[in-house]
């Protein structure tokens, strides 16, 4: 091979999420990633459905590219269609700008140490090198990858300005693009899409033509393509991230941390043994990303992140600054053809519930159920709701059930049986749960507002519990919403632990 730069080394992956799961002994669902600063979960357009139609024809070649996908990029840019450059994530594109304006005995300029170490791979691989002296072309991050700052726009062009977090800030290059500028973005982040792999590049059309022209041919997948343009159809709101990631900054702070101020959807946190605490915390499950001065910590949700600040308190002994999560906890990912549905259930909780998969009046009578059983609850995902509610309904009761079955464990020491009654307004529910490992429902509805017993008999099919419901009243939204209540007040009951034995005579369950 041609000889490059012999301070070349290729991208640094992190541990493989099995590896890591090996390593902490769990299964690999219970492993947390902050490291790959990505979004906590897909988008709801991020379904089966979005690509069935480029599956039917994935037998040819997108002849002619993505005119689509150009033109929809283009407007959520105000630029034109001529002004885009496609590539396999923003990668692709900072590997090709390397190539195409630097060459062997070309200088590449590095705005910023650290920053994201693509751009001098992008150089070495180019046969250029690294450094500051009449650079063929200067290469920024902004926000910069992995401390988070906003830092001025160097002078130099021509200048690649890597816009991989542009969402969570909305500050941008892109007005200079007639001034010898290229901006780089990608849909791994905000549009939450990293493994479909999907970058842009914008320039002037002269640039972004030639740029095209040195591109391998049709460099983005027709499955990928139509990811990226169901995702713009309807841009996510970054607003949460944000909010949350101000949110971990204080947490970290109350912890004695000092996270350096972010425009991004992560934090750089100064420690004085990056490797040692990136270590202890990947024994754990937890993986955040080391650097020489400090670890990176991607902004997850509230949940998740209070993981890790849990974690990190245990690590640096210090007390915890957020409320500890129930113990009989577990993860679990439910995805088929019609749904994907994301699950973290604690059974000894705080009534801290979150249910959200489109499902509508089902959404809220499961946040019931959990509220009352006194778990912490969040159950999020999307379904095929164009089909109506059946499908996600359902698979959200089976997938909290599953999750109910994990976390229960092999029911040692449970009191195994619980009862309640629940009174609401007109309607009177009774039930009784047993939680000995057979599944049944006898469900007796004076009315039902469409799923409310199927989607009762599904939790209890999942869960391996048996359910008996008895529920009367005038309005069907009364009848179900008391019978849902009143599982969950003998779920409380029953998952309560009384000893360490089996709740059995048989002496197994
Ligand atoms: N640029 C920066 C600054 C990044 O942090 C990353 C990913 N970590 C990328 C580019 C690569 O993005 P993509 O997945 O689009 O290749």
């Amino acid at each position: 091979m041609r000889a490059i730069s012999p301070e070349f080394t290729g991208y640094g992956w992190a541990p493989s999420t099995a590896d890591i799961a090996r390593l902490a002994g769990i299964d690999p669902i219970e492993v947390i990633r902050y490291d790959g600063n990505v979004a906590a979960q897909p988008l709801p357009s991020t379904r089966p459905g979005t690509i069935a139609g480029e599956l039917a024809r994935i037998n040819t070649y997108a002849h002619g590219g993505y005119a689509e996908l150009l033109d929809a990029i283009a407007r959520y840019n105000g630029v034109g269609p001529e002004n885009v450059v496609l590539g396999a994530g923003a990668d692709d594109l900072i590997l090709l700008c390397a190539r195409a304006f630097a060459g062997p005995g070309d200088i590449v300029a590095v705005a910023d140490d650290p920053t994201y170490p693509l751009f001098r791979i992008g150089a070495w691989l180019a046969g250029a090198g690294v450094g500051d002296d009449d650079p063929a072309v200067t290469f920024c991050c902004r926000p910069n990858n992995p401390t988070g700052a906003l830092d001025p726009l160097p002078d130099a062009r021509p200048l690649v300005v890597d816009e991989a977090y542009f969402e969570y800030c909305g500050e941008t290059a892109l007005p200079l693009i007639d001034d010898g500028v290229v901006v780089i973005r990608t849909f791994s982040k905000a549009f939450a899409l990293a493994s479909a792999r999907v970058g842009y590049a914008i320039a002037d059309a002269p640039t972004a033509r030639e740029l095209n022209a040195r591109q391998a041919p049709c460099p983005v997948t027709s499955l990928s393509a139509a990811l990226a343009l169901a995702a713009l159809d309807s841009p996510p709101d970054v607003t949460p991230v944000v909010v949350e990631r101000e949110r971990l900054g204080r947490a970290l702070r109350a912890l004695g941390l000092e996270p350096l101020p972010s425009h991004g959807n992560f934090l750089f946190v100064p420690v004085g043994e990056p490797r040692e605490l990136f270590d202890k915390l990947l024994r754990q499950g937890l993986a955040v990303r080391p650097f020489a001065a400090g670890v990176r910590i991607s902004v997850l949700d509230r949940e998740d992140d209070d993981v890790l600040v849990e974690a990190l308190a245990r690590v640096l002994d210090r007390p915890s600054p957020v409320a500890a999560a129930g113990g009989r906890r577990v993860r679990r990912l439910r995805a088929t053809a019609e749904t994907r549905i994301r699950v973290r259930l604690a059974l000894d909780g705080a009534s801290r519930v979150r249910v959200a998969t489109g499902a509508g009046l089902y959404d809220h009578f499961l946040e019931q159920l959990a509220f009352h059983a006194g778990f912490d609850l969040i159950l999020e995902g999307a379904g095929d709701a164009e089909t109506g509610v059946h499908h996600t309904a359902e698979d959200a009761a089976l997938a909290l059930g599953d999750a109910l079955d994990a976390a229960l464990g092999d029911r040692r020491g449970i009191a195994r049986y619980g009862d309640a009654v629940v009174p609401m307004d007109d309607a009177l529910a009774r039930a009784a749960v047993d939680l000995g490992g057979r599944p049944a429902a006898e469900l007796k509805l004076e009315c039902d507002p469409g799923l409310a017993v199927h989607v009762l008999s599904s939790l209890a099919q999942a869960a391996r519990i048996a359910i008996h419901v008895e529920s009367s009243g005038r309005d069907d939204h009364h009848v179900a919403e008391a019978a849902f209540k009143a599982v969950g007040r003998a779920l409380r009951v029953a998952v309560k632990r009384e000893s360490e034995g089996i709740p059995s005579t048989k002496g197994v369950l």
